[in-house]
């Protein structure tokens, strides 16, 4: 049971600002926070008074400036509230300076070279429209992180840009069409978040688990997915009490959790977040990630991010549930009653669809990552291949736009045009597809892309802007026009007939699909490799900067984390991998190996003209087992030893995707066999049968 009351208490949200703040500060912070204005300095002190005394009575000790870096994970550093008066005693202190910003030591995070070539330090700004909050005893400022100058060093800066050119280009489009009220639009995003569960201690013994997040030897479990019963079944206590105290926890936080259910997949789990502000649903998102790993710990679980933790499993994603709603809480992707109304959704659906059509590689950019590469084109997730899913009514009435005939689809209403008539469209598009990348749910466009782990901020960023490009587009057409509801429909026509490749219905799992996208001139990035480029290109850097969500130095920058970030991650496992065959696969079997030599030999010795078979087809077998692991370690250990001589950027990348990686998948190959070859009980860490099924 949720209880009203209680939800939020940890949240320095609307109804304790209105309680702790005096009037005017609470009006002026309210300000700021709907209308994007500038923080009045004035009121920071009496803002931050307010919020120490709130969080001191909440039993807080320290702040800090909670930040996400450019790892994609959030990041904190804590003061305590603890300062001397002049007489030397102890008071509690925290001044609207400390609020506003912070320096926290810059140096351990990311910068893509942007702090040696423009300054060392890096510091934290407060951002008033996501809320503070109360995690472990310390008061949480959610903030951004930006270099002296102001470069971009976190995901934060880049989405607060995206938002307002949004809002900018959303509003001017409005006001072509006659809205004289709407002032600012925001993207909401309701998120769904993909997580497995398994054993803590069963966790521990897996090295790869521990380092990697996600199995890198492992055979198939007898029962897994084949089990339908998991979906929706009964959750078994553990997992249960662990759904409750997540529950509670970021009630308490502010945070809109709502359903949880099985996935597919044996120990797979999903969170969905009531939407909200993107900014906020992106900072919630974090929260819920930290807060899942420390709520799993304290009920002897571990909650696995990783998009692919096992293989031949399904992967874990999220979906960014995206669309666009005014201040006066109207939803322009909402279809609704009325043909202005439908005006309005048509050319915003437009807007959406010329923007991914464009911008298909920078989309696939904000979603790549070593471990999403695992997932995307695996039949299990969407593919690669950037497009959108209408369905059948949507497509056919745009259809019908662009070849000027009637739309006969419905039979509710004839859609004449030219005027400004267009059908009822049908309240819930039921007609599902859950294989395309973007889809069209009724109101809202559901990315389904994003792996587990990443931080939606990138994604986020690259659709506002993206769409606010086609409506800056849109904008100076309109305003030029004598008519612009008559030159709505032209643009829409002529938008769709350009972009309308990007549309797709049909099965994106097939093979067909991807030789169709090919002839179609859709990109098909399979790997994060395959997309380093994409932010070197002048279209999508134009784009980027004329929206002013990246500058040039930022977008270099973020070019080189990705592919250290990618880099490492194939290093770190590869290492592991080596780590695990020799000093526990080879020994373990070797272990096995011995005790079957050794009594068959003992036999053969007590019973000379014995056959024994069956034992020596086995040592053989194993002993080959174990040549071909120890050959395809060091084949392994050779390719790392050539990489570790390439200096890290795109063709290390290139070389890690090419060898490493294929390597890794030889030795592992070779180590499966050799499990299904060996006694239980020899392997010398827990089988994939144990993690789902074993607590
Ligand atoms: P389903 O189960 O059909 O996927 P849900 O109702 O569970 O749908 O919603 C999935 C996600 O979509 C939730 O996070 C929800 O808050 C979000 N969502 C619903 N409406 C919107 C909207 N207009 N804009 C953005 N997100 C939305
Ligand atoms: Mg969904």
């Amino acid at each position: 049971m949720i209880d009203t009351e209680r939800f939020g208490c940890m949240a320095f949200n609307d109804k304790a600002m209105r309680k702790a703040l005096p009037q005017e500060v609470y009006q002026s912070l309210q300000q700021t926070i709907r209308q994007g204005t500038s923080l009045d300095p004035e009121i920071a002190d009496d803002v931050a008074e307010a919020m120490k005394k709130w969080a001191v009575e909440h039993g807080a000790t320290h702040y800090t400036h909670w930040f996400q870096p450019m790892t994609g994970v959030t990041a904190e550093k804590h003061d305590s509230f603890l300062s001397v008066d002049e007489d030397g005693k102890p008071i509690l202190e925290f001044s609207g300076s400390e609020l506003i910003k912070g320096e926290p030591d810059a140096s351990s995070f990311p910068s893509g070279g942007l702090r040696a070539t423009f300054e060392a330090r890096g510091y934290t700004t407060w951002d008033p429209t996501s809320y503070a909050f109360i995690k472990d005893d310390t008061l949480c400022i959610p903030t951004a992180f930006c270099t002296y100058s102001g470069y971009a060093l976190d995901k934060k800066t880049p989405l607060l840009r995206s938002m307002d050119a949004l809002s900018k280009q959303a509003v001017r489009v409005l006001r072509t069409l006659g809205d004289e009220t709407t002032s600012r639009v925001f993207p909401s995003v309701g998120v769904e978040q993909e997580y497995f569960l398994i054993d803590k201690e069963l966790f521990s013994k897996r090295k790869d688990l521990v380092y990697a997040g996600r199995t890198l030897f492992g055979t198939s479990a007898r029962k897994e997915q084949e089990l339908d019963d998991h979906y929706f079944g009964a959750f078994r206590q553990r997992v249960s009490s662990f759904m409750k105290d997540l529950d509670e926890s970021l009630w308490d936080l502010g945070v809109y959790a709502k359903t949880e259910h099985n996935e597919v997949a044996p120990a797979q789990y999903e969170l969905a977040m009531i939407y909200s502000t993107a900014n906020i649903a992106v900072d919630h998102n974090q929260i819920c990630m930290e807060v899942m790993q420390k709520v799993a710990d304290r009920n002897g679980l571990v909650c696995l991010l990783h998009e692919k933790p096992f293989a031949g499993v399904n992967g874990s994603g999220k979906h960014n549930n995206w669309s666009l709603t005014t201040d006066n809480g109207k939803n322009l992707l909402a279809p609704g009653d009325t043909p202005s109304e439908n005006e309005l959704f048509l050319l915003f659906l437009t807007a959406m669809i010329r923007a991914v059509d464009m911008y298909q590689g920078l989309i696939r950019l904000s979603v790549a990552s070593a471990g999403n590469d695992h997932r995307l084109g695996a039949n299990e997730a969407p593919p690669a291949i950037l497009s959108i899913f209408l369905g059948e009514e949507l497509t056919d009435i745009l259809e019908s736009l662009e070849q000027e005939t009637p739309y006969t689809g419905s039979e509710r209403t004839e859609m004449r045009l030219g005027v400004r008539i267009l059908p009822r469209f049908p309240k819930d598009s039921t007609d599902r597809n859950r294989t395309s990348p973007v889809a069209f749910n009724g109101n809202r466009f559901e990315f389904r892309m994003p792996g587990s782990s990443d931080s939606l901020g990138e994604i986020n960023t690259v659709i506002n802007a993206a769409v606010a490009d086609s409506l800056s587009v849109y904008g100076d057409r309109l305003e030029k026009a004598d008519d612009p509801h008559e030159e709505l429909f032209e643009l829409i026509r002529e938008e769709y007939r350009a972009h309308k490749r990007i549309v797709f219905n049909g099965n994106g799992y097939e093979r067909s699909w991807v030789l169709e996208a090919e002839r179609r001139g859709l990109s098909n990035l399979g790997t994060t490799p395959d997309c380093m480029d994409v932010l070197l290109d002048e279209k999508n850097r134009d784009m980027l900067k004329s929206m002013g969500v990246y500058a040039d130095p930022e977008m270099v920058a973020r070019h080189e984390i990705l592919s250290d970030i990618y880099c490492n991650t194939v290093f770190i496992e590869a290492r592991t991998m080596i780590d695990m065959a020799h000093r526990q696969i080879l020994p373990a079997i070797g272990k096995y190996l011995g005790e079957v030599a050794y009594s068959t030999n003992m036999k053969k010795q007590l019973i000379p003209q014995l056959e024994c078979g069956y034992e020596e087809s086995l040592v053989t077998s194993l002993t080959e087992s174990m040549n071909r692991i120890d050959s395809a370690v060091r084949d392994l250990e050779d390719s790392l030893f050539e990489a570790s001589g390439i200096k890290q950027g795109n063709t290390l990348s290139l070389f890690l995707r090419d060898n490493v990686i294929s390597r890794m998948g030889r030795l592992r190959k070779e180590a499966d066999e050799a499990e299904k070859k060996t006694a239980e009980g020899y392997w010398p860490f827990p089988e994939y049968g144990d993690l789902f099924y074993g607590f």
